[in-house]
């Protein structure tokens, strides 16, 4: 063999720099999830960015890899770190991260069983597990695919053949096809509508209440509406919870809807389903059992790294619907449901052996560590819900049901655009220090700031903090009396 492809395969240097690698990495967590570390984040813009590894990709090859890891490592921004309450993803659980580097180095396929045997066996075990959760019956199955915006688009297909007329895979349609969800509801159903050819008519719109959750009494007169209009409605998507407020919406409710008139009840669970394992939380889903679809996200309240996503369906056999193109070189028999050829169910054919990382989690702690993080968080962000209802400069768009808390800063008064840019620039700010992080949202014309708890190293202090820091913000942009 050439020199070089011997010498990058060398088991022995695998281990010096696997061994230096870890070694790092116990430093770093230990150093993020204290919150030694000063910042969060360093943010640059992107041209800088870009320019940086530009300028260190012109360099020649370093055969050491560790200084550039490193790097990596530095200049990223850091989930375990307790100030980070951004976006919705977990900061992964250290064993996962292992079983990553394990699954990896395995690559095993998984389009066939005989490609990834481990992987499809814990895929089938870990998906049984959450149908349970969910309170599906015997029947249910599902598999694992990457990510939640895909597995929208996964179960809206197996929704449309189940339930829209004629053979639409086979055939089309002229059919002029539609969804209706909350306007809340995360962009991804939107999108996969598209992309199935539905157009923009084909996402019907159900507005909101008070607290962002869908208003299911407007679904009849939606319905009838849509109906009115030519369009045949096949599914009600059900957000649990919303995206940008963390709502709930009532899936009992949105059942009955279905139940009613011959509709497939998708429940997107991405981020907040997963209090199916919370005996605290677990009311919030409520008539999750009979939906006919549920997504889960295990990289955003599960600890997983990204992408780990769940599709799970009451009835297995649907899952069977999505795809039923001919790849005869791959299966015998296309007709039939061998649970065990994972893709034929999902988008990838190549696929990440995802489940061993679920499966290594509750295998080594048991699903009790996914009840103490979902207890955790949502129980956190109740408290901040609490701190901000107690401070009148600030204001809750809405009470957290989940461990999403939107509010905004309203202490100088002047309200409307004013306002709006004042948190806008406190945002703008907490970046550029980097001492925290949380993100922006806009709910009916009204800047908010939000935060997501994921990191069950954040405490009341460092909420305190935060809220401190906003506060000194805004006296900073707006020093008393100026305020217009
Ligand atoms: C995050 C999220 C999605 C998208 O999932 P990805 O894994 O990011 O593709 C879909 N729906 C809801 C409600 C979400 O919170």
């Amino acid at each position: 063999m050439q020199d070089l492809l011997q010498s990058a395969f060398d088991p022995e240097a695998f281990r010096r720099q696997g061994h230096a690698l870890v070694d790092t990495l116990a430093g770093y967590l230990a150093g993020a999830q204290t919150g030694r570390r000063e910042t969060v984040t360093d943010y640059r813009h992107p041209d800088e960015e870009l320019a940086y590894w530009q300028a260190d990709f012109s360099r020649p090859p370093a055969g050491d890899p560790l200084p550039l890891l490193e790097d990596v490592l530095e200049r990223s921004i850091h989930l375990h770190h307790p100030r980070y309450m951004g976006h919705q993803v977990a900061p992964p659980l250290p064993l996962a991260a292992l079983t990553g580097m394990l699954t990896s180095l395995l690559n095993n396929g998984m389009a066939l069983y005989e490609m990834g045997q481990v992987s499809t066996a814990l895929e089938r075990v870990v998906t049984d597990w959450l149908a349970r959760k969910l309170g599906f019956p015997a029947a249910a199955s599902g598999f694992l695919t990457s990510g939640g915006t895909l597995a929208t688009l996964t179960a809206l297909l197996a929704a449309r053949a189940a339930k829209a007329p004629g053979d639409v895979w086979e055939r089309g349609t002229s059919d002029r096809l539609a969804v209706l969800v909350s306007e809340q509801a995360h962009y991804c159903v939107d999108r996969a509508v598209r992309i199935m050819g539905l157009g923009e008519e084909g996402v019907v719109k159900i507005p909101v209440d008070d607290r962002f959750g869908m208003r299911t009494d407007l679904l009849a007169e939606a319905y009838a509406a849509a109906r009115a209009r030519g369009l045949t409605p096949f599914a009600v998507v059900g957000s649990a919870c919303s995206t940008a407020t963390g709502s709930y919406d009532d899936l009992a409710a949105v059942a009955d809807f279905c139940a009613g008139h011959g509709l497939w009840f998708h429940a997107d669970g991405a981020h907040g389903a997963a209090v199916v394992v919370s005996e605290a939380y677990k009311g919030l889903v409520r008539g999750i059992e009979r939906a006919d679809s549920v997504v889960v996200d295990f990289h955003k309240m599960l600890l997983a790294p990204a992408l780990v996503t769940a599709v799970v369906f009451r009835s297995g056999e649907d899952g069977f619907r999505t795809f039923q193109q001919k790849a005869q070189y791959l299966w015998k028999d296309q007709q039939s449901p061998e649970w065990f050829n994972l893709g034929k169910r999902t988008f990838e054919c190549t696929k990440v052996m995802m489940s061993v990382k679920v499966y290594a989690t509750l295998r080594t702690y048991g699903e009790a560590l996914f009840a103490a993080n979902v207890d955790a968080l949502y129980g956190l962000a109740r408290r901040l819900g609490e701190m901000i209802g107690e401070r009148p400069d600030f204001e809750l768009a809405t009470a957290p049901q989940a461990n999403i808390v939107c509010f905004r800063y309203v202490g100088r008064g002047g309200g409307g655009e004013r306002e709006n840019e004042t948190n806008g620039r406190i945002r703008q700010e907490l970046l550029r220090e980097g001492r925290f992080y949380l993100v922006q949202t806009t709910l009916r014309g009204k800047l908010y700031l939000r935060v997501t708890l994921m990191n069950p190293f954040t405490t009341e202090a460092h909420l305190a903090e935060m809220l401190a820091a906003v506060t000194a913000l805004a006296n900073r942009l707006h020093p008393a009396g100026t305020a217009g």
